[in-house]
């Protein structure tokens, strides 16, 4: 790791200090200094090996929106890039899960849309952090609400990036406050099984002679920890497997972390040597790197005394993606130099995999070598997706090409409630009212966008505020197939008329 730049820390420095200042007298709902929650942001990202601008962007992420400082302050004090970063943050704090999930996926995505540079989803997300770990301070009525929210949009969003750690902390810090009775049951069955099986004792002794076989056949810096899977993770893995925690065989695993790829594949032929493997759980993420990126070989052993252990082997650099995702893209990436390019690179790549995830995870599935002769801040299937757009292009073109490409053609819409629902350009209200429900699509009277009566053939636009009115007595007709957009509502409206017809 690179140390900070004078200069560096000279901004960082003059972030807290405007803070600090900025939030003075202000306080949080447990009673503390507000600066603390910014502090606390701020710690994190720098954790994550941002950089100095992303930094004191979390220090200052909170002053325009709850304090007197001003948009045109923060911009002349520290400049147009970390102004639209505090701005960016603003912006998202704004959207709200209102807990219809079937409307969560549009949600993340608008998330995307509007962050644009995703130094801001991944200041929003640490920022989201600190206020899980201290939503026990917060009145009751919005507990629920706010660990949902997180639940539905902000964990899935850290686990796309990559985020492992972040989306494990982000899934068991709401897990409480969103299902309390099941997150009680499965502490319960973890702990019974935990002691009945002396896990963590038998894991370490696992673990030693493992370290010990390593040492001998001349690994060296090689380091070995085990881990507990997270609680909302077991949950949801249960609820797969009749809530049987003898059908889950990664509650606890041993990790190895080596320093190269080829050390991963030695590894693993030392503990086959060792012990049994299970038959048909050997899993080598690195040849098949998993939609996310997730890169490891998982294999589960019998260690002879009636014990079954998953272990897993991956390089450091595949430790530290795993622990912070794309945010190990980003360190140091930022600024001078040819940083301004890897950042580029860095967002072309973030937003090809959030919006690409199928033709990304088609790559993924093919045999590609795993090329580590580059060293790469970058992993070979990124790399893979940007060159193969990327040969005639620059990044900042792929970018922008692949931003049109998506948002050109999609609008986002709300429901009076504030749901998003995203829809292809030119949508109609019948479109909404199918995306909302079929029910409601059969049984359109009007419309209304943002308070205004309007004829159904009228094409929504991005940030309508649209509101279906019904009656029983309303069915489809004829036009409505040429008001209809989506393939969807097109065929709900042929069926409801065949129906009709017969
Ligand atoms: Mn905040």
């Amino acid at each position: 790791m690179a140390a900070p730049t004078k200069e560096e820390t000279a901004l960082i420095t003059k972030a807290y200090v405007f803070a600090e200042k900025a939030h003075e007298g202000l306080k949080r709902y447990s009673g503390e200094p507000f600066f603390i929650h910014v502090f606390a942001t701020a710690k994190k990202l720098a954790e994550f090996g941002m950089g100095a601008k992303a930094i004191a962007a979390g220090l200052l992420h909170d002053v325009i929106e709850d304090t007197k400082a001003t948009r045109e302050e923060v911009e002349s004090e520290f400049g147009e890039e970390i102004l639209s970063l505090v701005d960016g943050v603003t912006k998202l704090g704004k959207l709200k899960y209102r807990g219809l999930k079937r409307h969560t996926e549009s949600l993340r995505k608008l998330f995307v849309a509007i962050a644009k540079d995703i130094r801001v989803l991944i200041i929003k997300l640490t920022d989201r952090l600190h206020n899980m770990q201290t939503l026990q301070h917060v009145p009751l009525h919005k507990q629920r609400r706010i660990a949902e929210e997180t639940l539905e949009v902000y964990a899935p969003l850290a686990y796309r990036l990559g985020m492992r750690t972040l989306n494990r902390e982000l899934e068991d810090l709401a897990f409480p406050y969103v299902y309390p009775k099941e997150y009680k049951q499965v502490q319960e069955l973890l702990r019974a099984q935990q002691q009945s099986k002396e896990t963590q004792h038998h894991l370490e002794k696992v673990r030693k002679s493992l370290q010990k076989e390593l040492a001998k056949e001349g690994m060296r810096n090689v380091k070995t920890e085990s881990r507990i899977k997270g609680l909302y993770s077991l949950y949801k893995k249960l609820l797969r497997k009749n809530m049987d925690m003898e059908n889950i065989h990664d509650i606890s695993a041993l990790r190895v972390v080596v320093p190269t790829v080829a050390d991963c594949y030695k590894a693993l032929g030392v503990i086959h040597g060792m012990w049994r493997p299970l038959p048909g759980r050997i899993k080598d993420y690195i040849a098949f790197p998993k939609p996310n990126g997730y890169q490891s070989i998982h294999t589960t052993i019998f260690t002879g005394d009636g014990g079954i252990v998953e272990i897993q082997i991956r390089s450091e650099q595949m430790h530290r993606e795993a622990e912070y995702g794309i945010a190990s893209h980003l360190s140091y990436k930022e600024g001078e130099g040819n940083g301004g390019k890897n950042v580029i690179t860095s967002n072309l790549v973030w937003i090809a995999s959030l919006l690409s995830y199928r033709s990304w995870f088609q790559s993924a599935k093919e045999d590609k070598p795993t090329d580590t002769s580059q060293g790469a801040t970058i992993p070979p299937w990124l790399t893979d997706l940007a060159e193969a757009h990327g040969d005639t292009m620059e990044p900042q073109e792929f970018l922008e090409g692949l931003r049109a490409d998506f948002f050109e053609h999609r609008i986002f819409v709300f429901t009076p409630k504030g749901d998003v629902v995203d829809l292809p350009l030119n949508s109609s209200p019948i479109d909404f009212a199918y995306a909302i429900h079929s029910d409601i699509g059969d049984h359109v009277a009007g419309a209304k966008v943002n308070g205004k009566l309007i004829a159904l053939d009228t094409k929504l636009k991005n940030g309508d505020i649209v509101e279906i009115q019904t009656k029983n007595s309303s069915h489809p007709t004829t036009k409505w197939l040429e008001f209809a957009k989506t393939e969807m509502a097109k065929r709900k409206i042929r069926t409801a008329l065949g129906e009709r017809g017969r």
